[in-house]
């Protein structure tokens, strides 16, 4: 028995104008995506959906093909080549003969129009284009919880699992389940059918968190569901509203056991419950945004209420892991302009600002535009402003550093180039690439100690949590204009379904 097994990972922001080439994906620590053996050995005991469905496939007697690891942060649409590489490789290995697939996808990926499609759903090309070429080899999906996701996309896979949690802590046992599904499938021992439902919700990723509120409710009902010996797998979606595409939003996907009578109308109807729940509370996935002045204003309170520890500012419209491109400077020029001192802000990208550092020096004295350089014509900011700051070269590094918090733990994570700018009330580590806060090292490894200040600016959602927010007073969301803003107000949407709440209130 020959199985292929690849990972095709990509969270696309159509809003976002950072690109995304082929080096823009990998598959751990390199550049460019890793390739047959390569891809085995990357993803082998790695804790994603590909590694589980390695565990699983690897104590069963047959042969193992992996075409691909890829998985690249979020950003804008794929590149076209990057696309079809990718997708050829995946193509390859089934033409060349195999009897299951199991691929690890997001189900929130678009690429630039290609030769296997417009690109809108880069998910449902790839299966299309596998569905050309193997038309009933039994095929498993394990998707992230972020998908967006169609019914034309579903109904090509046999076996479709998604995360039950966010943040996401189990990608490696949904690729588990994915495997062990398809497995019992080859061996005859059920016979699975799919159940779809939208919700016309564009449920905002800051209020998907699965400990909380109506999505832990959502989840505890999935799992719930899935105790029912005919239900194989219930996955809720809360989708990736930074897409404009027509099946933006959230979903439940039901997988139930066609050896049982009434399988299918089971299926159908436990996905539809599980979307009109989530239609049901759907104010509750919506974020409430509060203008940045009143945010500045109720950190200074919780300032003055924290015992001497820090107040995160958490500018949340500018998150690299959501596809943004971490150079904007909102709530650090708010800070200043309401008169607050004691502020570090983490990596903000300027290689232009870090090259000029590095040129005058450490101790230098200069003044510097920083950040506000990348135009985001897709939510109307044609000309950015950046902050201009005089101040002492405090730090100049080589940008690297190891993770010892609980998140990618061990790993070397890489800013590029960094500098730390010092005005004395504000100080910023201006790095050369994006880089999401999720580890003190980015503050420490260029001798900044984040809990001397007094307001901390992260430019984060969710994974500055398990490392700053237990360290922190209070973590404040702040607005800013960036594309991966909660205000739908500044995104412009064409292709998304309609009516959808919020775009479409009742
Ligand atoms: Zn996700």
């Amino acid at each position: 028995m020959r199985i292929v097994i690849a990972r095709m990972e990509h969270e696309t922001n159509t809003f976002s104008p950072m690109p995304t080439p082929l080096i823009a994906f990998g598959a751990g620590n390199g550049v460019g995506p890793a390739f047959g053996a390569e891809a085995r050995v990357a993803m082998t005991e790695a804790r994603v959906t590909m590694g589980g469905m390695l565990a699983v496939a690897a104590r069963r007697d047959c042969e193992i093909v992996t075409p691909l690891a890829a998985m690249a942060y979020p950003s804008g649409p794929v590149h076209a080549k990057a696309y079809e590489r990718m997708a050829e490789s995946i193509l390859d290995a089934v033409a060349s003969g195999c009897d299951a697939i199991l691929l690890d996808l997001h189900g929130a990926m678009v690429a630039e129009p290609n030769r296997f499609g417009s690109g809108a759903d880069g998910e449902r090309d790839l299966l299309a284009a596998i569905r050309r070429i193997a038309p009933r080899t039994p095929l498993a999906v394990g998707l992230d919880l972020h998908g967006n996701l169609s019914r034309r996309m579903i109904e090509m896979a046999d076996i479709v699992v998604g995360y039950k949690t966010y943040p996401h802590i189990d990608m490696f046992e949904t690729g588990e389940h994915t495997a062990r599904l398809l497995f019992d499938m080859l061996d005859g021992r059920i016979r699975p059918v799919i159940g779809f439902a939208q919700a016309p919700v564009l449920a905002q990723t800051l209020m998907m968190n699965t400990n909380l509120g109506a999505m832990r409710e959502a989840l505890a009902g999935a799992h719930w569901r899935e105790k029912d010996p005919g239900i194989l797998a219930c996955s809720v979606f809360g989708g990736f509203p930074q897409a404009d595409t027509r099946d933006a939003g959230m979903s439940v996907v039901v997988v139930a056991d066609a050896k049982r009578p009434g399988a299918r109308a089971l299926a159908e109807r436990t996905a539809r419950w599980g979307a009109d729940f989530l239609d049901s509370r759907r104010a509750e996935f919506i974020f409430a945004e509060t203008p940045l002045h009143e945010s500045i204003a109720a950190a200074v309170r919780a300032g003055q209420a924290g015992a001497g520890r820090p107040v995160i500012l958490l500018d949340h419209g500018d998150n690299c892991m959501s596809g943004g491109t971490c150079d904007t400077v909102d709530v650090p020029r708010a800070a200043l302009e309401a008169g607050l001192d004691g502020i570090v802000v983490g990596p903000t990208r300027d290689p232009e600002a870090v090259a000029a550092m590095l040129q005058a020096g450490v101790g230098a004295q200069v003044t510097l535009d920083i950040g506000g350089k990348t135009p985001m014509p897709a939510i109307g900011v044609e000309r950015p402003r950046p902050l201009r700051l005089s101040g002492t070269v405090r730090a100049i590094s080589s940008g690297e550093y190891v993770v010892s918090g609980p998140i990618f733990t061990g790993q070397t994570l890489h800013m590029g180039r960094t500098a730390v700018l010092d005005t004395g009330r504000i100080k910023m580590v201006v790095t050369s690439e994006l880089q999401e806060p999720l580890d003190l090292a980015c503050f420490t490894s260029v001798g900044v100690d984040p809990l001397e200040a007094k307001f901390l600016v992260l430019k984060s959602r969710m994974y500055f949590r398990p490392v700053f927010e237990p360290l922190a007073a209070a973590a404040i969301p702040c607005a800013s204009a960036g594309v991966t803003s909660s205000d739908n107000a500044i995104f412009r949407f064409k292709h998304v379904r309609r009516p959808i709440y919020p775009l479409d209130r009742d």
